[in-house]
């Protein structure tokens, strides 16, 4: 367990869940692409090494607005994502900054350092050489995120259960705790074909601190699979969605489809579809209520979303300084002191 800026000992993750909720600001894929400083196709963080002041300003941006983790911006800076943009000689030296850059606002802060492994996209059903390729990858990255000493692990965005499994066993000889999420595609089963149930309990079966669902999904089509997710285990919860207004026809980001172009708005042309802080906050309050406690927002998210969930889990951070208050706007407003010709116009802006 690391230490805070005062030497104190931190508050660790399972016992920030018992007491109330743990948040997690994810999305620095996205962000950082629309920041240009990231190519979409590959998604593969090669910022932590070309451009370390943007992954540090906005690691400090979402603990500002309230996130309790800082992931380590690892995340498809794996080997085979490496392999793909041909520089895997980038491997080590890119998860050795993005853990340092991480650990850095972490140790500042005093909140949580998390690792992170991802799918791989390797893993073959059935195929055992699929599985060692796939074990290797974790393997090494999780040894160099215990070298930092990481207070726990996130392993996220799984489409096969048998591929997060693996990362719970390559996880599970670090002794920090463990986050497992799985990306729910259009049907609301993995890959493999487990039920969400099954693979939950699967996942608590094999050691996993916290199971369930990030990325892909948007609020609205996320939210109605809590409740099979949270009835069958008894391990912490975790939801993430990711800010798009998704619908039961195109429950995915992935799946949404613009009406008036022939344009798939996945991955960079989502915006009419990202969701207000407003929506983001309601997602919390529905899903703490159902005994969801880990939260967070993933692929889209900005500081304010994380912001709107810190608020709504009744939090106070020290962006809250600067959450809206509209009384004194020129125009909108109720300040006594405003101009009323203004105000009356106010329906004619
Ligand atoms: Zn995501």
């Amino acid at each position: 367990m690391g230490k805070a800026k005062n030497g104190a000992q931190k508050v660790g993750l399972m016992q920030r869940l018992e007491k109330d909720a743990a948040i997690c600001a994810e999305g620095y894929l996205f962000e950082c692409e629309r920041r240009g400083y990231l190519q979409a196709g590959a998604f593969v963080p090669e910022v932590v090494l070309d451009h370390p002041e943007v992954v540090t300003e906005l690691h400090r941006e979402f603990v500002h607005a309230g996130s309790d983790i800082v992931e380590a911006f690892t995340y498809y800076g794996h080997r085979e994502k490496l392999r793909i943009i041909g520089k895997e000689h980038l491997l080590e030296p890119l998860n050795r900054n993005a853990l340092e850059i991480a650990k850095k606002v972490a140790d500042d802060s005093g909140t949580l350092l998390a690792g992170n492994l991802s799918n791989t996209n390797l893993y073959v059903p059935g195929d055992e050489q699929s599985r060692k390729d796939v074990r290797r990858i974790f393997d090494e990255q999780i040894a160099w995120a215990m070298e930092y000493g990481v207070d726990l692990f996130v392993a996220e965005t799984f489409s096969y259960g048998e591929e997060a499994l693996i990362s719970l066993e390559a996880m599970r000889a670090s002794g920090v705790p463990t986050v497992v999420t799985l990306s729910i595609h259009q049907e609301p089963k993995t890959r493999d074909g487990w039920s969400l149930g099954e693979a939950m309990k699967r996942f608590e079966a094999a050691g996993a601190d916290v199971v369930g669902v990030n990325c892909a999904r948007g609020p609205n089509t996320m939210l109605p699979l809590l409740k099979e997710i949270r009835d069958a285990v008894s391990c912490q919860v975790a939801a993430l969605p990711v800010p798009y207004r998704t619908t039961p026809e195109q429950p995915t980001m992935q799946s949404l489809k613009d009406p008036a172009s022939n344009i798939r708005p996945f991955p960079t042309a989502l915006d009419p579809y990202v969701c207000t802080r407003y929506e983001l906050g309601d997602f919390t309050r529905a899903a703490h209520d159902m005994g969801v406690r880990y939260l967070g927002v993933c692929c889209g998210a900005g500081p304010h979303h994380i912001r709107a969930v810190a608020e709504a889990l009744g939090r106070k951070p020290e962006a809250s300084k600067y959450s809206p208050d509209m009384s004194k706007h020129a125009f909108m407003g109720t300040d006594p002191t405003l101009k009323p010709s203004n105000r009356e116009f106010a329906e004619r802006l």
